[in-house]
Order: structure tokens, then sequence, then C-alpha cells
């Protein structure tokens, strides 16, 4: 009777070792699916006057004036304005001199911020046509 028990706990342990493997496996797999792919949001568009667009490295530091829907070299707060900035894969509208200024208020696009922001990938400021897009990948 005793030996019967001894065999039964072995088997109980032997299922409680395989079911462990198993389950470290699935997290193993699990972890790979749910790893970001490589070039997943590696830069930033921007779009701007009439389809004209530039691709920023997301790891570029950089500060863009755009105005009248052309890039220009610095800022003169006349006109339609904006100055975008990149920086540490994060890009922002520093500055702009639309209306209401909801472009200032959409806050910075990176990595991090695309899943909790109510505009996704995306920064726009609808007054001036001017839009930020971040992407990646093969696309
Ligand atoms: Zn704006």
């Amino acid at each position: 009777m005793e030996r019967q028990t001894d065999k039964k706990r072995q088997y109980g342990n032997w299922i409680i070792t395989g079911a462990a493997i198993v389950f470290a496996a699935l997290a193993v797999v699990v972890c790979l699916l749910l790893r970001p792919k490589a070039g997943a949001y590696d830069r930033f568009v921007i779009r701007y006057g009439d389809g004209k667009s530039i691709e920023i490295p997301a790891w570029e530091t950089r500060t863009i004036v755009i105005r009248d829907g052309e890039i220009v070299e610095e800022a003169t707060g006349a006109d339609a304005e904006n100055i975008i900035r990149i920086e540490n894969g994060e890009a922002w509208m520093e500055h702009a001199n639309c209306p209401h200024g909801e472009c200032m208020r959409q806050g910075r696009l990176s990595a991090e911020t695309v899943r909790t922001r109510p505009l996704g990938t995306w920064i726009v400021c609808a007054p001036h046509k001017v839009y930020i897009e971040f992407t990646g990948g093969a696309q």
C-alpha cells in the first residue's frame, strides 16, 4: 500500500514538473510574440504645404520651422508658423501661432505615448495643415 502511495506521489511530481515546463515554454513564446517588431516607429513624417513631406529618423535631434507651407531657416512669429521639435525619440509642437494652439496641447509623440494619446501616432495642426506622423517598418 505504501509503495503505491509513493508511486502516486512520484507521478504527481512528474505532472507538476511537466506542467511547469509547458507553462515556461508558453511564457517564452508569448514574450517573443509580444516583443515590438524591429523597425517599428523609427521615423517621423512631417506633412505640410500642399502635399509636401519630409521624413526624420526618430533618433535625430532637430528643430523644424514651417511658415506658410514652407520649411524655413528661422522662426519669425509672422504669418502661419509652426516650430516642431524632435529629440530623444519624441516629437512635439514646440510653438505654433494657429488660432487655438490645439497642436501644442497634443503633447509628445513617442513609442511610449502612441497607445495612450487620443490622436495615436499623429500630431495635427489643422489650421496650418501641418501634420506629424510617427511611423516605421517597411511602409
Ligand atoms: Zn496648431
